[in-house]
């Protein structure tokens, strides 16, 4: 016999912006042949790490993701081709669609732009220090911690950062959407509980086709 569970299921729905919802790496490339005068072919973004993938110093990378979270960065950045139905689908099916970023909150005011310019359907958008990264985090806008995630209930997330997703996979045991990208491929380290949470995706129709109602 199947034994229901006492509590309803959430109906929230995890999703991160940067190369989710945005073509961030796009953008961020750009940048660099702005500011270095050399790009990075896409398929050679193997480390999620920018100082590795784009060969940065620690204090290069620090300048660079300074400029990375520049109002004018963020507004020049396009989103993802069938993000935003994809977004219409779950809000239309009763379920929340909660934003979960790892840009740092003194963005807050150009990514509500940038979703408002964009017509990003969702319930609310969260800060979160994902990559323990110390710039551009104030006391002044609430923030979580990779850990205080851990606490809340989702019946989805949808990452792009390997680590991320496997934290979600592990501590909240739910299926995770992993938006294929070079960064996210090497999966071999992992559990293979937590690789079987981890649903490789490539396109937006394809992830609401795999998870119509989560
Ligand atoms: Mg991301």
């Amino acid at each position: 016999m199947i034994q229901e569970k006492s509590s309803p299921r959430s109906r929230a729905i995890y999703i991160d912006i940067d190369d989710v919802l945005s073509h961030t790496i796009a953008a961020l490339d750009d940048l660099l042949h702005q500011h270095h005068d050399r790009r990075v072919p896409y398929e050679s973004i193997k480390h999620f790490d920018l100082g590795i993938s784009f060969d940065l110093k620690a204090d290069e990378l620090r300048t660079f993701l300074a400029l990375a979270h520049e109002p004018q960065t963020i507004k020049a950045i396009s989103p993802v081709e069938g993000a935003v139905a994809g977004l219409e689908h779950w809000s239309k099916a009763g379920y929340e669609v909660r934003l979960v970023t790892g840009r740092p909150p003194t963005t807050e005011a150009a990514t509500r732009h940038w979703l408002e310019t964009h017509g990003v359907p969702h319930a609310s958008l969260a800060f979160v220090d994902k990559y323990g990264r110390a710039g551009g985090w104030t006391e002044d806008i609430p923030t979580l911690a990779l850990s205080d995630i851990a606490k809340l209930d989702f019946c989805l997330a949808v990452e792009d950062s390997l680590e991320v997703a496997a934290f979600i996979a592990e501590n909240l045991d739910i299926d995770v959407a992993l938006v294929d990208h070079p960064w996210n491929r090497a999966t071999e380290h992992l559990s293979s509980h937590v690789r079987d949470r981890l649903i490789r995706c490539h396109s937006w129709p394809e992830i609401i086709e795999r998870f119509p109602q989560p």
